[in-house]
């Protein structure tokens, strides 16, 4: 059997879709396995045959073409037959009975993710007073694409939010910056420096600041962030006002910076 992989792009009702495919197509092979278990001699045309059957009885079944269901019985079958292989082989250790399937690995590794993104916010809030970081508009970022490869839409929103979320609980003060020219422009001088996306390196040459491209941006973002919370009074999502506690300065140290750039920047 051949197994092609595509890299697919498409609208949301698209997705939708196709992940109701991928599951009814889960639901057949998983059917298919049953039906095999559950009578002695059956071949592969049986489960083709099988196929039928559930499209008659299923009517989400019916929905999902005669090639994609024919493919899940394939599928549970080549599975079987390495079964018989192995036993025949008489091959050591486990022989892959085969076994049902569960629905969603492409959602554990989300839900791995997002726990991921949880803990890593935690301990960013956490640890800093002030946390600032520029205000994606990842859709037109994703419309680049020369970007559109590298960028997680879903991660850096989940990873925002849960950031904000902290921000209030520990009442540290979050504030999103316009993610204009802070590439561009020198943290030491405020000159601008015209760079493309491949140069990594800001190298000023007006005052001779040599900083990696993220750094120099981090340091813009923190000036601004700075900036909007001392001298408007903004506290984007915190709860107290940072510039008054006990008249003490707070430590500003941290800027959270996606490590793509911006098509705008
Ligand atoms: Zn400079």
């Amino acid at each position: 059997m051949l197994v092609l992989e595509a890299k697919l792009r498409g609208k949301t009702e698209q997705y939708t879709l196709i992940d109701e495919a991928i599951r009814t197509a889960l639901f057949c092979r998983n059917k298919a396995l049953r039906y095999w278990m559950d009578n002695r001699g059956v071949d592969k045309y049986d489960l083709n045959k099988q196929m039928a059957v559930l499209a008659k009885e299923f009517e989400f079944a019916k929905q999902l073409n005669s090639q994609a269901r024919q493919s899940s019985a394939e599928r549970v079958w080549s599975g079987i037959s390495r079964f018989f292989d192995n036993c025949k082989k008489k091959k050591s250790g486990k022989k892959g009975y085969p076994k049902f399937k569960k629905r969603g690995h492409s959602e554990r590794q989300l839900k791995k993710l997002q726990r991921k993104a949880v803990k890593t916010a935690r301990c960013v809030v956490r640890s800093n007073d002030l946390i600032a970081y520029e205000d994606l508009h990842v859709r037109n970022m994703v419309k680049n694409h020369k970007l559109a490869k590298s960028i997680s839409d879903a991660s850096w929103s989940m990873f925002r939010q849960w950031v904000e979320y902290f921000g209030k609980v520990f009442g540290k003060v979050t504030v999103a910056v316009p993610p204009h020219y802070t590439s561009q422009n020198c943290s030491n001088c405020g000159k601008q420096v015209l760079k493309t996306l491949s140069q990594r390196t800001h190298h000023c040459l007006h005052c001779g600041t040599v900083l990696d491209r993220d750094h120099n941006a981090a340091l813009n973002i923190l000036a601004i962030g700075l900036n909007r919370v001392g001298h408007t009074q903004i506290y984007a999502c915190g709860e107290f006002d940072l510039c008054q506690v006990d008249g003490v300065r707070p430590q500003y140290n941290t800027v959270i910076r996606q490590q793509q750039e911006t098509h705008t920047d």
